[in-house]
């Protein structure tokens, strides 16, 4: 029978990998709760409707990517392709803007029928922040800097924020007429997928990737030419909080975010490292969603971020050694069947005295029990053979003296109780 593979694009993450995502999830838990932040979980699965409403029809997200499967119940479901949908939905649905502003973080897998390469995948991973209910420049400066901040952290190296405002509304509709005008008559210069945006979401022509779209739309009108005033000051307060931050800028007046309830600030945090996935985080302020799904008009700013991408930039640029599962302190070495009988009890008082432990589970000779005590990195052994058994005492055997290299050679053998053992190495 031919062996069973995973999906296309849904990828294991083996032993050798998940210290690393530990380390990242852990740092990134951290920063959330020094900042105030509380993590909220939703479900996989949510109505089609959801993300249909909540991202927009006319997304490649929605239009092409989706998870989408009728139940046995007859109801559209969606496997969630981001996020903020339905972090919106569940704050909604329990009422917790009555309770006052909302900060909110979320991790996990999101699913999007894409083509699959490095750095994108059908099944990937996001961390994300929400502030809901926060009106001023000084959240969108202190969001951006949550997210700065884990990334340098983490020692990301040669990553840039890029930052745009796509103003209020009126700016904003304002500006899609000035440029779907101008779209128009060069609509025979565009890529074929920009000609298809320029009629369902002609902001996102704006984001092409095409070269030669590109290189054409250095011509066209900028964005910030379209902010009012107050509009205009709002995005200046916020460079001014990022530089009082000493984060760095870099204006990008062609970054969009397609939707019509996002509104004034734009971001992305890219990396000169990562080829055409160059994005690591991308996030905004999206006033209009709470109301688009059915809530309240609350002002509200948010990014999200790949892991994937996260995980192999860390990989890429990381200059010490990248964080993996230590050896085990002490390795179980027993024979007979009394002295296997034992080596539970005693790995289980050393694991309570947090301390870690493998125990051979071969119940091979001795010389072959050593070897793999060898393999396994560990500093100590604990020998069980008969004797021992009877006695009730352990062997510990040093296998790698500790302390700095010249160091006296190891220890000689112990004769030991299991609480003795537990005790000398735990210290
Ligand atoms: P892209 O332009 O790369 O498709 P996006 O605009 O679709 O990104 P968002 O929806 O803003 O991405 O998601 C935020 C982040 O999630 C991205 O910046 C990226 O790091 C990550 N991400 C998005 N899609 C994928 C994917 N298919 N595989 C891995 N990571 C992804
Ligand atoms: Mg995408």
């Amino acid at each position: 029978m031919a062996s069973l593979q995973s999906l296309r694009g849904m990828v294991d993450l083996l032993p050798g990998a998940t210290a690393l995502w530990q380390h990242v999830e852990g740092r990134a838990v951290e920063h959330f709760r020094r900042a105030a932040i509380q993590e909220i979980r939703t479900p996989l699965l949510e109505v089609t409707e959801l993300f249909a409403r909540g991202i927009g029809e006319a997304t490649d997200v929605v239009g092409k990517e989706m998870y989408t499967f009728i139940d046995r119940g007859e109801r559209s479901c969606t496997l969630r392709p981001e996020g903020t949908a339905s972090v919106v939905r569940a704050v909604l649905q329990h009422g917790l803007l009555s309770q006052g502003p909302q900060r909110l973080w979320y991790g996990g897998p999101m699913f999007r029928y894409e083509r699959p390469q490095a750095g994108r995948q059908r099944q990937f991973h996001q961390i994300g922040l929400e502030l809901l209910g926060f009106a001023e420049p000084r959240a969108d400066v202190e969001a951006i800097a949550v997210a700065w901040d884990l990334l340098a952290d983490l020692g990301v190296g040669g990553l840039a924020l890029e930052l745009n405002s796509l103003g209020s509304p009126e700016d904003r509709a304002g500006y899609r007429q000035q440029l779907v005008a101008w779209l128009e008559q060069r609509r025979s210069q565009l890529d074929p997928e920009s000609q298809a945006r320029l009629q369902t979401n002609p902001l996102r022509v704006l984001d092409s990737k095409h070269p030669d779209t590109q290189a054409l739309l250095a011509e066209a009108p900028s964005l910030l030419d379209s902010l009012c005033a107050a509009s205009r000051e709002r995005f200046e307060a916020v460079q001014a909080g990022l530089a009082a931050l000493a984060i760095p800028v870099q204006l990008n007046p062609r970054l969009v975010r397609g939707l019509d309830y996002y509104s004034h600030t734009a971001f992305e945090i890219t990396s000169d490292q990562l080829g055409a996935q160059a994005t690591v985080c991308g996030g905004g302020r999206y006033d209009g969603l709470v109301q688009q799904l059915g809530g309240p008009a609350t002002p509200a700013i948010g990014w999200a971020m790949g892991l994937e991408r996260l995980v192999l930039l860390l990989s890429r640029s990381a200059t010490a050694g990248l964080p993996s599962q230590p050896p085990p302190d002490l390795y179980v070495v027993s024979r007979g069947a009394e002295a296997e009988a034992q080596a539970l009890p005693l790995a289980r008082l050393c694991r309570r005295a947090g301390l870690v432990v493998e125990i051979d589970p071969s119940g091979a000779a001795f010389a072959k029990q050593f070897k793999r005590a060898d393999r396994s990195g560990a500093a100590w052994a604990a020998v069980i053979g008969e004797d021992e058994a009877s006695a009730g005492v352990v062997l510990l055997r040093e296998l790698r003296p500790s302390g700095a290299e010249g160091s006296p050679a190891a220890s000689a053998d112990q004769r030991l109780s299991p609480e003795q053992v537990a005790a000398r190495l735990a210290r």
